[in-house]
């Protein structure tokens, strides 16, 4: 008998699968399938949560962690395709490395609301067949509207606005009959890219590095694409990709500042013919399902994307390329804490193919790989079309005597005034949004701090509004000090680019300015129509933040000024100096790129520091061994290993119990230090309280593991929760 019961028992258990829900949960739960074949791994099913229903991924086999009996039922199986092994294996990967709940990683790869439904299809006004009946006139604004609708549905907001009419126009046409409610065509088109077509002549040195990539066309590699500013990288790994499309398989290029890609859309459509679909965090959520869904179902050949796009559904990947490999940017600094360069490496050698990691000025980790053996390099010279590098002078800032509240020095005023006159564009480079960092009372020096973090509020101008940087609260300037009650006793100290702006208007009353931030250029059409602005030279002089930096090509942009070039050297950041020698060498990389020459002048208070000396040498190479130099005697990254401890937390005192405690159980293993608790440099982001700790470890532990068994020593604490930060970028 008790044998029979456990027969059944079996059965019904192997009746059953694992299913990862995108969640954060650790572990994939046991489901039953009622009936029919069991779904493989990677498919796509419905199951029920408590009250609702999710839609999981089967993760393989059921744990048998569940009695049979027990079990709920899978709803349905999805009509989709089953997410690959390749995928399913970097999800496992990525939350083991991270420390990250798989659910959690999972969730990234399925993130798409609704992706699961069938697509609900919107209702727009369409031109009828009938003609409009006797009674009715039609006027001009009618008019319009039947023309705009004449060929196709347009939703009702869409034709008021393009027809200049308000929604009642629209009404009272459909109520006549003349126009027609009709489905919407979503307009997303995912035309497959035509590798034949060809697009620019590639000099001989691209076109021998474009043959070496398609060379490693196959199996796992990793080629560091290391060229400068313009010599053409983006046109070389084009050869790539088309090589891969040449295959049938699918290609992804990240891109660091995805709002900024219209000029790197062109030429992908110049050389592919079609545009490639899209995946960042502005896409509407018609177009984000439909775009997963079209990559899911591999007619979506090429994506373009923000770090996300590296977990988007591929179902046969064959190339990944990440531009810019070097930007801090690929960092994720919340939820699952992941760097999109690594976990490029990671994609690329779990599907077996070739990862292209191209920059003008390649993170030290990348160097270092090279170095090893472990990374190809393929290095191109010339500047495209035969520019030539900008001349680059300093700027002594100690000798200068500015007014105050002035930050233009006498060269660049200079130079300033002859571009303009020369009709020639400039840029100027700070990277600090906003009119001024910070606003005292001059009465009493009291200072404007955010309620919920411990920085100082930023004016902006612009918007007539304080602002912080790090949580987003706004507030009016008072009028009186809240410390001393004096009347209009606020002074901006330092400059922002909005400051910036007035001293250069003041300097050339006729000059065409334009101020470019996140906040002026935030959304890809605004960042078209700027690109387009200063093509069509309608712009003179450029004033932004690191974001008019990447990636674009004005070929009468010919001076560069750098504002601060101290700017990023101080704070105790790892790679502080790295990243302000890349920034700077980006910038200056603006300047010049077609036949007028290029000059850069860079502001320093300290220019024989080794980050300033190297870029007035133009010497990239000296920079990095100096810099590699003093990371390997400190055992910093890509010598040693850091992980991160971020506790935090509304109250303090439980903050400081939970960081104590970890302080207490820290490993004490050969090869590993932890430093720490301290008040981390934000002590309190939006209203909670934050201590850090550091953990450095030789090259050859493995940290994650060691980080999981150090958490495992410290039961949780309500109100108190701790990150973990593998390879941190940031140390606030
Ligand atoms: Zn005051
Ligand atoms: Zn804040």
């Amino acid at each position: 008998m008790a044998a029979i019961v456990e027969g059944e028992g079996r059965a019904a258990a192997s009746r059953g699968v694992a299913v990862l829900l995108p969640l954060p949960l650790e572990r994939p739960y046991d489901y039953r399938v009622p009936d029919g074949d069991l779904p493989a791994p990677g498919a796509l099913v419905r199951v029920p949560l408590g009250k609702r229903d999710v839609v999981g991924v089967v993760w393989g086999p059921a744990t048998g962690e569940v009695e049979p009996a027990r079990l709920r039922d899978v709803i349905e199986v999805l009509p989709l395709p089953p997410l690959t092994a390749e995928l399913r294996a970097l999800v496992d990967w990525t939350a083991r490395y991270t420390l990250s709940p798989a659910g959690a990683v999972l969730r990234m790869a399925l993130s798409v609301p609704s992706a699961f439904d069938a697509p609900k299809v919107p209702l727009g006004y369409r031109r009828a067949a009938l003609p409009p009946p006797a009674g009715m006139k039609l006027t001009p604004a009618r008019e319009r509207v039947l023309a705009i609708a004449s060929s196709r549905a347009v939703p009702l907001g869409e034709l008021a606005t393009a027809a200049q009419v308000t929604p009642s126009v629209v009404s009272a046409l459909a109520k006549a009959g003349v126009l027609e409610r009709a489905p919407v065509a979503s307009g997303a088109v995912f035309a497959a890219p035509d590798w034949r077509k060809g697009g620019v002549r590639l000099t001989p040195d691209q076109r021998a590095a474009a043959d070496s990539l398609i060379a490693n066309a196959n199996g796992f590699s990793v080629t560091l694409l290391d060229g400068v500013t313009g010599s053409g990288k983006t046109e070389v790994y084009f050869e790539a990709i088309a090589a891969a499309l040449a295959a049938g398989k699918e290609a992804v290029v990240l891109l660091p500042e995805i709002a900024l890609t219209a000029q790197w859309l062109a030429r992908f459509q110049a050389r592919f013919g079609v545009a490639p679909a899209e995946w960042h965090s502005d896409l509407g959520t018609a177009l984000r399902r439909e775009t997963w869904r079209a990559v899911a179902g591999g007619q979506a050949r090429v994506v373009v994307g923000a770090r996300s796009a590296l977990f988007l559904p591929f179902p046969d990947l064959g190339l990944i390329v990440v531009d810019e490999e070097h930007d801090s940017s690929f960092k994720q600094e919340d939820g699952v804490i992941y760097n999109a360069r690594d976990i490029a490496v990671v994609r690329g050698r779990l599907a077996q193919i070739p990862v292209v990691l191209a920059s003008a000025t390649p993170s030290l980790e990348t160097v270092i790989n090279v170095e090893r053996g472990r990374y190809k390099r393929i290095v191109l010279p010339e500047r495209f079309a035969g520019a030539k590098q900008p001349e680059v002078r300093i700027a002594d800032m100690r000798i200068e005597k500015l007014p105050r509240q002035n930050f233009l020095g006498s060269a660049l005023r200079t130079a300033l005034g002859e571009n303009l006159a020369a009709g020639e564009q400039s840029m100027l480079f700070l990277n600090r949004r906003g009119y001024a960092p910070l606003t005292l009372c001059r009465s009493c020096g009291h200072r404007i701090e955010c309620r919920n973090c411990s920085t100082w509020l930023v004016e902006h101008r612009l918007v007539g509004r304080l602002l912080c940087h790090h949580c987003g609260h706004s507030e009016g300037l008072p009028i009186a000090c809240p410390s001393c009650g004096a009347a209009e006793s606020f002074a901006a100290c330092g400059p922002g680019v909005e400051r910036l702006e007035e001293e250069v208007a003041a300097l050339l009353p006729a000059a065409r300015l334009a101020v470019v931030t996140s906040d002026t250029v935030g959304s890809p059409a605004a960042a078209a129509e700027f690109v387009r602005q200063v093509t069509e030279r309608e712009i003179d002089v450029l004033i932004g933040t690191q974001i008019v930096a990447k990636g674009h090509h004005f070929p009468l942009l010919t001076l560069v000024g750098i504002v601060d070039a101290d700017l990023g050297l101080a704070g105790g950041d790892l790679r502080a100096a790295e990243r302000t020698f890349q920034v700077l060498h980006q910038v200056a990389g603006r300047a010049g790129r077609e036949q007028r020459p290029g000059r850069v002048i860079v502001q320093s208070y300290m220019p024989e520091h080794p980050v300033i000396a190297a870029l007035a040498a133009n010497d990239r190479d000296r920079f990095m061994a100096e810099e590699a130099k003093n990371r390997e005697e400190r055992g910093m990254p890509p010598y040693g290993r850091l992980a991160a401890l971020i506790v935090s937390g509304p109250d303090h005192a439980t903050v400081d119990t939970m960081a104590s405690a970890l302080a207490r159980t820290a490993p004490r293993d050969d090869g590993i230090e932890v430093w720490g608790p301290a008040e981390a440099p934000l002590r309190l982001l939006r209203g909670r309280h934050r201590r850090r700790l550091l953990l450095t470890a030789a090259r050859d532990i493995d940290v994650p593991e060691t980080m999981r068994s150090w958490l495992a020593r410290v039961p949780p604490m309500s109100g108190v929760r701790v990150q973990v930060d593998i390879d941190p970028y940031s140390f606030l």
